[in-house]
This record gives C-alpha cells, structure tokens and sequence, in this order.
C-alpha cells in the first residue's frame, strides 16, 4: 500500500511510519512541526520507501499520485497548560487539526478510494461516569471546558468520519487511543509519564497535580501500534477502544517511576495544578478490540518504562 500519515514527525506518527515500512509498504509522512519534531524521522532520510510533505493538515491537502490509506494523526495531545506544546496553549491550531484537519483528511481518501483512520482518544469520553469506558457510553464533556478544544474536536472528528462512512461509502476506521507512551514523546510536552521521567532523572521531586488519586492506564507504544495495524486491516467501522485496562493512580506511578530510576527526591503536590476537566479516572474496556482483533497488550508498565527512560537520558544528554 502507499499511505499517507499525517502528524508523521510526532511520537506516534514516526512509530507509525517505522511499521508499515518494515512491512514493505509505501510511506508518505505529513508535518507541520507544531509539537513534533523532525529528529523523529532522522532516520527514515533516505529511506527509499518513505517521503515527507511538510504541511498544516488544516490547509487543502494535495498529494500526488494514488494512496491506499490515510491515517489521520495530526493534532496538540498534551493537556498541560504549564507546557507551550499543551493543547490549551494551542487552542485554535487544535479544533483546526480536529475538524478542518480531518475534512481535508477524508476528503483525500474518498477522492483516492483508500483506506481512512483516524487517531480518536479515550478524551472523548471526558469526564466518564461509566467506568470502565466501553465503546457504547456516549461520554461526558464540558462543551466550554479548558479540554473542551480538544475533546470536541476530536467528537467532532468521529461524527464526520461516519458521515463520510454513511453518506459517501470511505472505508473508514475509528481508534480510541487510551494513554501510550514510549521513546520519541516530546519530552516538553508536559504529559505525565515524560514530565515524571525527566524530574526523575534530573532528582527533582516528581510533580503530582491535585492530590494523585486520579488514575489512568498506561500502554506501551509497541502494543498500541500493534492494535492500530490490525484495526487498519480489519472491517470494523465502529470505534474500537485501544489500551492497556491495568489501571494506576498518579500516586503509584511516580513512585514507581523514582523506583526504576533511583530518584531519592520523592514527590510534591501541587494542589492547584490540577485542571478542572482533568478526569479523575480512565481505564478503557477492550472487550471489542479483543474478540474484534484478536488484540491484548503485552507490555507491563514496568517493561515499557525501562524501555522509555533510557531514551530520555538520551535526549537530555543531547540538549
Ligand atoms: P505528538 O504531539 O507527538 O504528535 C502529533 C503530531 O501532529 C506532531 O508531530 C505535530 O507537529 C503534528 N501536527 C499537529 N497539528 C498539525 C497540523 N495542523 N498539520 C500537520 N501536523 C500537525 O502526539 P502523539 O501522542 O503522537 O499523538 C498523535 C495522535 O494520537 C493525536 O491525534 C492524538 O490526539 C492521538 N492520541 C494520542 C494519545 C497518546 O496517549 N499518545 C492518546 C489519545 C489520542
Ligand atoms: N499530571 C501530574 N503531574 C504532571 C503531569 C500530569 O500529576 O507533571 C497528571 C494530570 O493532572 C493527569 C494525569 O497526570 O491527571 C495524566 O496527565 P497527562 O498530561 O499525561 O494526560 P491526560 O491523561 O490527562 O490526557
């Protein structure tokens, strides 16, 4: 297949672009560098497989020649208002990459007859009072909320690609990507498990925000990746959640992350910190992703952090 991955230079995207060249396929990456960075894709220079459009998916996209499938990755992910790269600090240039972005996404898979998935989050689901999140809850965000730019756009996202499901017959695809994590985050872009592993290295008390009994559940890139490309190949056009459902508090993960590191400095508290839609639990129930793929994670927390730190040392070593 030839196929075009938008936000290609971010940490998923450049773990996407990796994949389908290994399976011998065409790889066409599209960036426009907001909160990614072309160091991702260093190693793909010369790559006889891989090109790269640098671009705002928010504008016309035209590409030349036939594409098969698009994956539509592009937009801010952070919720962190303390990091520039936090989506709260990029409030337009997100609802653009949301719903412009996936407009003109869709509109290049229908006029090519390809493939088309689109990158959707376990945000939509906002503040869940379902727990754990299945598929069929409808979720419960604040419309004028500070996530809201995010959470809506990415709603938004959904309800469009099914209208160009139902109404223009693209072969589409949803994934509800729960908390990855791995090499290659922006390791200032504020997201907790970056945000932890840099304080840790650098024994800098780890920053808990509000009191870290909100939980989340971490999955490993590798796993998630995995899921992506069985979604990609199945014939499901109903959202499928991917995630690892083991669930921690913050509490329990900074402390694990001072454990694997060795930080003597412990954890603060910072009370007010915490943004008011920051939801206080998530855990995704991958039932369908199960019977529907065949899919399960295979990498524990622990695994993926030993595999994830040595990573940023690297790049702190570098800066
Ligand atoms: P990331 O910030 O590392 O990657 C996003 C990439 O998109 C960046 O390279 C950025 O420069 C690019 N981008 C943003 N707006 C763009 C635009 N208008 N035009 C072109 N490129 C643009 O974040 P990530 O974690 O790799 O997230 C990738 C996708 O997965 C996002 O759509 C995000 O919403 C989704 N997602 C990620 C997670 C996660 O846990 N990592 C969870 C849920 C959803
Ligand atoms: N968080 C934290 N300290 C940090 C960064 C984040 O306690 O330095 C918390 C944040 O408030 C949230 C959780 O960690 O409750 C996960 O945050 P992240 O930014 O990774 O993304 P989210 O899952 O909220 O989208």
């Amino acid at each position: 297949m030839r196929i075009l991955i938008t936000g290609a230079a971010g940490f998923l995207g450049s773990h996407l672009c990796d994949r389908f060249l290994a399976d011998g396929h065409e790889v066409i990456g599209m960036d426009n560098f907001i909160t990614g960075h072309a160091s991702n894709l260093a190693h793909l220079a010369g790559h006889p497989g891989f090109s790269f459009i640098r671009h705002d998916v928010s504008n016309y996209i035209f590409v030349p020649g036939k594409i098969d499938a698009v994956l539509h990755f592009a937009s801010p992910a952070s919720p962190n208002p303390m990091s520039p790269f936090g989506y709260t600090n990029l409030p337009i240039q997100t609802m653009k990459a949301g719903a412009m972005g996936t407009h003109n996404t869709l509109g290049v898979a229908k006029a090519n007859h390809a493939r088309f998935l689109l990158a959707s989050t376990s945000e939509i689901y906002g503040m869940p009072l379902e727990h754990p999140q299945k598929e069929s809850y409808f979720g419960n965000v604040d419309t004028i909320g500070i996530r809201s730019v995010y959470d809506e756009a990415k709603r938004f996202a959904e309800s469009l690609t099914m209208a160009y499901h139902r109404f223009h017959e693209v072969d589409t695809r949803i994934v509800r990507i729960f908390n990855t994590f791995g090499p290659r985050m922006n390791i200032e872009d504020g997201r907790v498990v970056p945000n932890f592993i840099k304080q840790a290295l650098k024994r800098e008390p780890l920053t808990i925000h509000g009191d870290g009994s909100q939980t989340r559940s971490f999955c490993y890139v590798s796993d998630l990746i995995e899921g992506i490309v069985r979604l990609l190949n199945s014939d499901e056009h109903f959202p499928v959640n991917i995630g690892n459902p083991v669930e921690n508090t913050m509490i329990e993960l900074a402390e694990e992350i001072n454990r694997l590191t060795g930080n003597p400095a412990g954890i603060i508290f910072m009370e007010h910190a915490r943004v008011g839609d920051d939801p206080q639990r998530r855990q995704p129930d991958i039932t369908r992703a199960r019977t529907l793929l065949n899919w399960q994670p295979q990498v524990s927390l622990e695994e993926g952090l030993l595999k994830t730190i040595p990573y940023f040392r690297e790049v702190m070593n570098h800066a």
